[in-house]
């Protein structure tokens, strides 16, 4: 595949090594991606369908998304941009997003000392030209034994 990063603060987040393996309890959504884009480029989806990004996330995507070398798949004007959200105890209903670096590793710390505690990040990816956006991937923050009682939803 030819989806390459720069070495990103939110590349700690990556679920795949380089040679694709899958770690435990992280879900990853590239097919469903995949499949969009194909549907979007046979002219089955409208623009206005596949680019409408809330707000709040274009928001998030200017000031703290995670630069790629990855190309919008609809506009090709932009480079997407990776923005992640953390869901889980005392946190607001729609996420709690990620601005700085060290803040997931809060996040790990936290989870790991709370037994049971159900954080998970969800990593999505947004162009801020022309509000593309889909959800790449969604991973617990537990440690592994807390990952396996990942409830589905
Ligand atoms: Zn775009």
């Amino acid at each position: 595949m030819g989806v390459r990063r720069k070495q990103g603060w939110l590349s700690a987040l990556s679920l795949t090594d380089d040679h694709g393996v899958a770690l435990s309890g992280v879900i990853d959504h590239r097919l469903t991606r995949r499949a969009l884009i194909n549907e979007y480029r046979r002219g089955r989806l409208r623009r206005d369908q596949v680019c409408d990004a809330h707000p709040d996330l274009v928001r998030a995507a200017r000031n703290f998304g995670d630069e790629t070398e990855v190309r919008c798949p609809i506009c090709v004007d932009d480079n997407v941009v990776l923005v992640s959200y953390v869901f889980g105890p005392r946190l607001p209903s729609h996420g709690r997003c990620i601005t700085r670096p060290d803040e997931l590793e809060e996040f790990r710390r936290l989870a790991a000392r709370t037994r049971g505690g159900d954080y998970t990040a969800y990593v999505v990816e947004a162009c801020r030209k022309c509000g593309w956006h889909h959800l790449l991937r969604s991973l617990p923050m537990a440690s592994p034994q807390a990952g396996a009682h990942r409830q589905a939803q």
